[in-house]
């Protein structure tokens, strides 16, 4: 038996609501397109209410101490922990992520909370005494006001997890407009945000489309816009949010390269590659999607084939399911489509997952996992972000070739070198233009203290999420320059004489 689609609310002016609704959203189960549920498209008066109401809690959550803030972000980590696997199985349900996946987005989110509840370490600012006779100069970073964020579907969980926690840490409000295609994890986030003891309007949730992220971009009430999402729309975003005198973070797409030197472990680079290029289905931001074998390294191309062809799709929960369906009848298509030009092009394809489907649900978003030798870099299965289980092979000589060949790509994501050699690691460390870097780690996703620093054409903006980089861009730097006097007791605000 089927359980009826459930009514996704919005979170707005403190209230799980409809709003005034455009229409409605719905939400299928990857797996077997069964429909879970259907959210409120938001009316544009939707997205004012839920701007209006941060503003005005903003006026006096700014206000609050930032032990106060670290408390309410200790309590939230608490309760995301006790309900980490019932957040999984949700998200699982919605995005076609296997448990064990689903339960990494939810963690990986959980970390950047704990991060967030060092705000009183993370939010200080800066003292100089004596500049002049009698002066001193000292920073605050305040909050900036109402931010947004714009999410994608890829990670439900860490994603929303990534902006809101640290905003509000840093004294500010949130509306979030998460991906329509998976909303039901965040609106579960928003809720045990208030059962953790935020006030509910501190944090605002609207659904909805471009339009409703086009009205946040222009909101005159809108001081920060973070975006993470494919390149056309997270330029788009870059661009709107910044002719609008927003402060813009947008984290976009990629193509991540893995190189292979002669002298890697084999049995180890053979299972980092076929898992960090099918593993979540491919939909990985940073899913290594062409592997760089350099001279001898080929001779790993048959293993790679057999290790990706163990790998077999299936259900969320279903035993030795190495990843789940794609996000929908519209992904698949677009994989399909890529496969199909890489064949056309005279890549040879070596595992071919484009007619894969489960046996007991043939209607999911199914793709096998696929494997291409012989690409090159005009080749559309190159040019093109696939996302999808899908791995291209290209042959080099030597170190340097693939560096220039990751180097020329308008992305620069995430890369990985695996070797034996100190020296090799080293100059492809120093070398390669890329934000991410692995060293033997095929997805070198840094840890919230550090930033995720996507670099080119995978980012557009100047500071990055996470760590100090993310503090800075929620704070507005003010700074005071002061002279008391013994005999005035008031501040003297003419020139000062600098020693
Ligand atoms: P997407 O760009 O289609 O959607 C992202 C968000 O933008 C969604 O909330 C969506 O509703 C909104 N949106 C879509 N079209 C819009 C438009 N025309 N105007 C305004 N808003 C619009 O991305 P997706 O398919 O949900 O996610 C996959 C992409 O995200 C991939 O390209 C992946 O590489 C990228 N990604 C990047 C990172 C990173 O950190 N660099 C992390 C995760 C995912």
């Amino acid at each position: 038996m089927t359980a009826s689609p459930s009514e996704i609310s919005q979170l707005i002016g403190g209230e799980f609501t409809q709003g005034r609704s455009q229409g409605s959203i719905e939400v299928f189960n990857p797996a077997t397109q069964e429909l879970l549920g259907r959210a409120p498209e938001a009316h544009p008066d939707d997205v004012d209410a839920a701007v209006a109401s941060a503003l005005a809690a903003f006026q006096e959550w700014r206000k609050s101490s930032p032990q106060q803030r670290m408390r309410l972000m200790l309590d939230y980590q608490h309760l995301l922990k006790a309900e980490q696997k019932n957040i999984a199985e949700l998200l699982s349900l919605e995005s076609g992520k296997t448990f064990e996946d689903a339960m990494g987005d939810v963690w990986r989110g959980i970390e950047v909370v704990e991060h967030a509840a060092s705000i009183c370490s993370l939010g200080m600012g800066e003292t100089l005494e004596n500049i002049a006779s009698d002066a001193d100069i000292h920073s605050y970073l305040q909050p900036i006001g109402v931010c947004t964020g714009i999410t994608p579907f890829n990670f439900p969980a860490m994603i929303p997890l990534w902006m809101f926690p640290l905003a509000i840490a840093c004294g500010n409000t949130f509306v979030l407009k998460p991906s329509e295609q998976d909303p039901m994890t965040p609106m579960r986030l928003a809720e045990l945000f208030i059962e953790a003891g935020a006030d509910p309007c501190l944090l605002q949730v609207v659904h909805g489309r471009a339009a409703a992220v086009d009205q946040l971009l222009e909101h005159p009430d809108i001081q920060a816009v973070s975006f993470v999402g494919s390149t056309p729309v997270g330029r788009h975003i870059y661009t709107r949010g910044c002719a609008h005198g927003k402060r813009v973070q947008a984290m976009c797409g990629a193509k991540n390269h893995l190189v292979v030197m002669p002298d890697a472990d084999r049995t180890g680079t053979v299972n980092a590659l076929a898992g960090s290029a099918a593993g979540a289905a491919g939909q990985r931001c940073m899913a290594i999607s062409v592997a760089v074998l350099v001279g001898e390294a080929d001779a790993i191309v048959d293993e790679l084939a057999e290790a990706m062809g163990r790998m077999r799709p299936g259900l969320w929960n279903e035993d030795g399911a190495a990843y789940g369906a794609l996000i929908s009848p519209a992904a698949r298509e677009r994989v399909l489509r890529l496969i199909g030009e890489g064949k056309d092009a005279g890549a040879r394809c070596l595992l071919d997952g484009s007619g894969w489907s489960h046996p007991e649900h043939p209607q999911g978003n199914w793709v096998g996992p696929t494997l291409f030798a012989d690409v090159t870099p005009e080749m559309s299965i190159y040019t093109e972000e696939i996302f999808g289980p899908v791995l291209c092979i290209v042959s080099v000589d030597t170190l340097d070739e693939a560096i220039a060949l990751i180097n020329a790509n308008p992305n620069g994501n995430g890369t990985s070198i695996f070797t034996a050699s100190g020296a090799s690691a080293r100059h492809f460390e120093h070398e390669v233009r890329v934000g991410n870097v692995g060293v033997n780690i095929p997805i070198p996703v840094p840890l919230p203290f550090f930033n995720f620093s996507g670099w080119r054409g995978s980012f557009f903006g100047d500071l990055h999420p996470y760590g100090k980089q993310a503090v800075r861009f929620y704070t507005e730097t003010k700074t005071v320059t002061s002279r008391w006097t013994e005999a005035s007791g008031e501040p003297i605000n003419t020139a000062i004489t600098l020693k």
